[in-house]
């Protein structure tokens, strides 16, 4: 058994009644200055050491990530606690790779703009002018449609990263959800249109929600518009809501591809496309639920995900 927990990558302490180490495998001796026989607190520095005791002693399993610093570096540690076992594992690297995406998606954002600007900007003088020969007028436009569309994902990725920075501050008001919806709707009626899908609306006329509306209208059409594109062409996409005592549940509701059930608690992270999106043939960039994932935390709301592949897939929002 030994031999056989020190090939892990994990650290492994396993405790007794008074908090000390009874044993600490092979790779939690890279860590940890002979951790055997000392208490838990005297070994491990990390910062949520409280924590860590207390569920320890009232035997509650938990799991956390926490700062801890070997021989002056750094170190982001997961840690999982189940009474009297701890497992450890160093997620510094994976964690330095997302800061460096982020770091790297600012860049992006902040060169790409300007150039941006200036071609979207000579492109609406040039178009539809009467000494521009018809025949470039038409390229001129298509050039147009791909410049706006590479804008608007520049926009995408700078409203993720400032989410991210938690910069914006939620402004609450009363809106009306129906008008939100059909708002939504209609800016994505190229995309249902081509695909024929018919969106149908349950939301009562006077229906109103106090939230903001900017985050709203970005959760809701990310969801709407991932429903139109994962659904099979004809299909209907619903979108209703439920209320429940103070609260209210939006539902985003298809009968597309669904997401399979591994891949379903990652379509969250940033740049993922589970392997649907793959089948499909779609363009994105896997970040629309990313933006979702932080304008609900911004909200205080929740958002739950049902999904059976070939089925369809359901997106729940709690306000
Ligand atoms: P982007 O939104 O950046 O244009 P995207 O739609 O691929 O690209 P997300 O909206 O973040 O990215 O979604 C992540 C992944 O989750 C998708 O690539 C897809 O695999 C899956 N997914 C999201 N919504 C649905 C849905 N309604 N049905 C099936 N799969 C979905
Ligand atoms: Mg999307």
């Amino acid at each position: 058994m030994k031999t056989l927990l020190d090939q892990l990558d994990e650290g492994i302490l396993i405790i007794d009644k008074s908090l000390n180490i009874r044993y600490a495998n092979e790779f939690s001796k890279k860590y940890l200055e002979e951790p055997e026989g000392k208490t838990i607190s005297d070994a491990l520095h990390v910062k949520n050491i409280s924590v860590l005791t207390e569920n320890l002693v009232s035997s509650t399993s938990s799991e956390f990530e926490s700062e801890f610093f070997v021989n002056n570096e750094r170190k982001i540690f997961k840690i999982k606690v189940n009474s009297p076992i701890i497992i450890f594992r160093d997620i510094t690297e994976i964690r330095n790779l997302g800061e460096a995406k982020m770091d790297f998606v600012n860049s992006l954002v902040h060169e790409f703009s300007s150039p941006m600007t200036v071609m979207n900007g000579y492109l609406d003088l040039l178009i539809d002018r009467k000494d521009v020969p018809e025949k470039y007028n038409d390229i001129l436009k298509r050039v147009h449609k791909s410049t706006r569309r590479l804008s608007k994902l520049v926009e995408e990725l700078a409203t993720l990263s400032n989410l991210e920075l938690q910069n914006y501050k939620p402004i609450m008001e009363n809106i009306n959800l129906r008008s939100l919806v059909i708002e939504i709707i209609e800016e994505l009626e190229n995309k249902s249109k081509r695909k024929n899908i018919e969106i149908e609306v349950s939301i009562p006329a006077d229906f109103y929600i106090k939230t903001d509306s900017l985050l709203l209208y970005r959760i809701l059409s990310n969801l709407i518009s991932n429903a139109i594109k994962y659904s099979f062409d004809n299909e209907v996409v619903h979108v209703k809501i439920k209320r429940k005592e103070d609260k209210t549940n939006i539902i985003v509701k298809d009968f597309g591809i669904g997401v399979k059930p591994e891949e379903l608690n990652r379509i969250f992270e940033r740049f993922y496309r589970a392997s649907n999106a793959k089948f499909f043939k779609t363009s994105g960039m896997g970040l629309g639920l990313a933006l979702v994932k932080h304008a609900v935390s911004l909200l205080n709301a929740k958002i739950e995900v049902n999904s059976s592949y070939m089925l369809g897939t359901e997106f729940i929002l709690t306000i």
